[in-house]
């Protein structure tokens, strides 16, 4: 396409705590020959395959563990898990990110301090999962006040019990601050007559906010967004859903899924990408794009 150009966001792809996982990972690899890693680092399938190659084999729990060696993804794991790896003797290589880590110490505190804790996050997640480990049995993970009425009706206002006394809140780190703002207004606004306290510890990750704010910031400026990344990574989705929201988008996790004729007729086209989305994927997304003009 004659005058296309191609912007890429201010800030895009690996967040520090994926590249720190991967300097952690490919080291323990070339110390201990073979690492076996519960779950994926990330959710990227690129990054997952070019850990294997390193020697970083992925397993998808603890009771298909070969080795002697157990690495903890990004995402972290529950108490539990932690517990059964010491357990079985198994040389631990932590490299849940440092701002997870501070997130379940919330959640730990607010359990040993007698709080109920919400989590404004997905359930499903390995992130929340761990989470509610850490809560230690007192947390209940939900994205919406319906949700939380569903799972526990101890604090809902149609409950027989009284609500618990002291409500903690935390979020899944990759959250949108936007959403979890609105939350934690309406659980305020919902529970505040029936508490004595409310104690909400931020714990969003501040690459995943600058991310989406330059995301954003493109998309207003471009006639087509790319957001590169892995299907299932959550952050990468929540690049897709705000761009969308602004300009048309396509969300893809290799080049080879760019289309020509998404390009007809666009002259400004914005590229950004999720915090799991290795280096090379942009790259070859740009030469892809390149080729294409
Ligand atoms: S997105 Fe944030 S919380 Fe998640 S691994 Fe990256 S730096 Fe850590």
């Amino acid at each position: 396409m004659p005058n296309m150009e191609i912007e890429v966001a201010r800030e895009i792809g690996l967040c520090f705590g994926v590249r720190r996982a991967i300097t952690l990972l490919t080291e323990a690899a070339s110390k201990y020959g073979r690492v076996e890693i519960l779950g994926p680092v990330a959710h990227n399938q690129r990054l997952v395959q070019q850990l294997d190659n390193a020697g970083v084999k992925m397993v998808a729990n603890l009771e298909d563990v070969r080795g002697e060696v157990i690495a903890i993804p990004t995402h972290g794991v529950g108490p539990d898990v932690l517990t059964e790896m010491e357990a079985r003797k198994l040389n631990i290589i932590d490299v849940t990110c440092p701002i997870v880590k501070r997130a379940q110490s919330a959640a730990s505190k607010l359990a040993r301090a007698g709080f109920t804790i919400i989590i404004f996050g997905e359930k499903q997640h390995s992130e929340v999962k761990g989470l509610l480990g850490w809560a230690g049995g007192k947390g209940m993970a939900a994205l919406s006040l319906n949700q939380i009425a569903s799972q526990a009706n101890v604090i809902a206002s149609e409950a027989k019990q009284p609500p618990p006394a002291r409500l903690g809140i935390i979020s899944q780190t990759t959250q949108n601050k936007t959403y979890f703002t609105n939350f934690v207004n309406q659980v305020i606004t919902t529970f505040i007559p029936k508490t004595s306290e409310i104690r909400i510890i931020n714990t969003l990750c501040q690459a995943i906010g600058t991310r989406l704010e330059a995301a954003i910031k493109l998309a207003q400026k471009s006639q087509l967004i790319i957001v590169i990344g892995g299907r299932n990574s959550a952050n990468t989705k929540r690049l897709a859903e705000a761009c969308s929201a602004i300009v048309e988008t396509h969300p893809v996790e290799t080049a080879e899924e760019i289309q020509k004729s998404w390009l007809t007729g666009k002259h400004r086209i914005g590229i950004t990408a999720g915090a799991s989305t290795p280096d090379e994927a942009i790259q070859e997304v740009i030469a892809k794009l390149n080729s294409l003009t």
